[in-house]
């Protein structure tokens, strides 16, 4: 008997956690997930287990994103000491990711302490420091697609290529109880089936017990070339208004995505004289990863000729790296032709705060979005049509173009979850994850309606036995 609990990413789309005890395989995490949004020193605080970090064996990681990988350094600060099983490319990604995560926490943390320090309160100890990461990243092994991964006796786990981000894995786990056995798919976060760097979503086609993400359980994208194009128009018309470019990115994923665009706009001639920036050290470091496994890459990059193949980088001549400070200010004194990337992908902190400080109170300038926006960040309100935003303290009118790019969203839109869930034969017991209500209903009732399958929406800290 095995019982999987719903600690996080239940009815809501971030701080993805999901639990899984047997005497077959133990305590296992499917991720260990940050939620997101708000004050991140408030919210690392908040963030409590409810279950016993030493207790657990292993953490199945299915990608690297935050949301998922996110608490592992808090994990083992409070006595994880299992193993964390996941791709080879996630465990590249996660390296930088869980180093970037600590020092914008750290540095939150230092300026609330001076204030508190003002304030005649006490200091706060730090949840986890540069130590925890990297006592958690010794524990972290990483495993090809389809390596059958042994979990003691009588379990094993296999990841199969999400299509999300690089090294982003459906998470497939098998049980033996009895001489029974069990399998239980997580899939993680789906990509889209057109996405222009990563594979399709694969389809293991067979689970007992399946959790699947909902995000975009209400919507559909649009066609990732319809992006190309409204990209290019969009660019187009900011250009002739003498305008600037801000896109917020997420790091992995959506940046590559966008150079890659760039890249394609450029060599069709279709760029104007644009300069693009770059803006993010994370995001820099990431796109070196990408470019060691773009080969083994899908989409559109097969398409390529071999030089142009090997590196998005160098796809993208008029791609500039801002590393330092310096580089990210010195963009400031640019009066128009500049198409900023900078984090983070939802404006809730990194350098896009600032760009946004310099840029989104002029009309001659867009800021793009490019995914999922978040109830409750800077993000969300921006495209919710928010005509004053506050920025460090300071009101600021916004009269920037708002656009979002839909088609380049790394996750499967309605259709294409609905698809994914109907390949699993015979019919799993179904769990939505990762969705806010609304979407998850949307969801819920199309698999009623089209494929007469009753599906679960686990609200959070919920259990179930199977
Ligand atoms: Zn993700």
């Amino acid at each position: 008997m095995a019982t999987i609990t719903f600690h996080g990413a239940a009815q809501e789309v971030t701080g993805s956690c999901h639990e899984l005890e047997s005497p077959a395989i133990g305590r296992v995490l499917l991720d260990c997930g940050m939620h997101q949004g708000g004050d991140a020193v408030e919210r690392i605080r908040d963030e409590e287990f409810p279950f016993d970090p030493a207790h657990i064996d292993h953490v199945l990681l299915s990608h690297a994103h935050l949301d998922h990988s996110g608490l592992l350094p808090k994990l083992f600060r409070e006595g994880f000491r299992g193993s964390v099983i996941c791709t080879r490319a996630s465990a590249e990604l996660l390296e930088v990711m869980l180093n970037d995560s600590v020092g914008l926490y750290l540095r939150d943390l230092e300026r609330t302490n001076l204030r508190n320090a003002r304030r005649g309160k006490p200091e706060i100890e730090p949840d986890y420091t540069k130590a925890d990461v990297d006592g958690v990243l010794e524990l972290c092994r990483g495993y090809d697609f389809g390596e059958q991964v042994a979990l003691g006796d009588n379990a094993h786990v296999r990841f199969h290529d999400a299509g999300h981000i690089l090294g982003s894995a459906i998470v497939e786990v098998t049980l033996t109880e009895k001489g029974e056995e069990k399998t239980l798919v997580f899939s993680g976060d789906l990509g889209k089936h057109d996405s222009v760097l990563m594979n399709e979503p694969a389809r293991p086609g067979k689970a007992d017990i399946l959790l699947v993400e909902s995000t975009y359980g209400d919507r559909e994208h649009r066609d990732e070339t319809d992006s190309q194009t409204q990209l290019r128009d969009v660019l187009r018309d900011t250009w002739r208004r003498g305008g600037n470019v801000l896109i917020p990115a997420f790091a992995v994923g959506r940046t590559q995505d966008i150079l890659f665009h760039l890249g394609c706009l450029h060599h069709e001639g279709e760029l104007d004289a644009w300069e693009v920036f770059l803006d993010s050290p994370m995001a820099i470091a990431v796109t070196k990863i990408y470019d060691r496994w773009l080969d083994s890459l899908n989409g559109d990059v097969r398409h390529l000729s071999e030089a142009h193949r090997s590196s998005l980088v160098d796809f993208l001549p008029r791609l500039n790296l801002a590393l330092e400070t310096e580089d990210s200010m010195a963009i400031n004194r640019i009066r128009s032709g500049a198409i900023v990337i900078a984090g983070s992908g939802m404006c809730t902190g990194g350098r896009i705060r600032h760009h946004l400080k310099q840029r989104v109170w002029d009309d001659r300038n867009t800021v793009i979005f490019t995914g999922y926006q978040a109830r409750g960040t800077l993000g969300r309100i921006l495209v919710d049509g928010a005509r004053h935003i506050k920025l460090f303290g300071e009101e600021y009118v916004v009269k920037s173009n708002i656009e979002t790019l839909g088609g380049l969203s790394a996750h499967a839109g309605q259709s294409g979850l609905v698809g994914w869930i109907k390949s699993f034969q015979p019919e799993p017991r179904t769990f939505l994850v990762h969705g806010e209500p609304q979407a998850q209903d949307a969801l819920a009732q199309r698999l009623w309606s089209e494929l007469g399958l009753r599906t679960e929406i686990p609200a959070p800290g919920h259990s179930t036995v199977f």
